[in-house]
């Protein structure tokens, strides 16, 4: 037994739901996360396969990519209060 109001079946598949947006086509895991790109071969830290060393000082100890795709040492960084990547996301909680 089927209940068919009148116009049902013209109207019906207005209310129908569209095809899925694709909402989390662009979010890939890692919601908010800035990612840093390296400004010389534009990838990310991880990999980045450029010489390690620091754009102030040319020391090549404990060398990271910051917020502005250059690499710095750790006293450059905090001097220059640069963050690396992990720690822009540390502070954004
Ligand atoms: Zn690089
Ligand atoms: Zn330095």
């Amino acid at each position: 037994m089927m209940r068919e109001g009148p116009g049902s079946r013209a109207g019906y598949h207005r209310n129908f739901p569209r095809v899925p947006t694709r909402r989390y086509a662009s979010l890939m895991g890692t919601p908010n996360k800035p990612r840093y790109r390296c400004l010389q071969c534009d990838a990310f830290e991880e990999r980045c396969y450029c010489d390690k060393y620091c754009a102030l000082c040319q020391s090549q100890i404990d060398i990271r990519l910051c917020g502005d795709g250059l690499l710095y040492c750790k006293p450059c960084r905090e001097a220059c209060d640069y963050k690396t990547e992990d720690q822009s996301n540390a502070a954004t909680r």
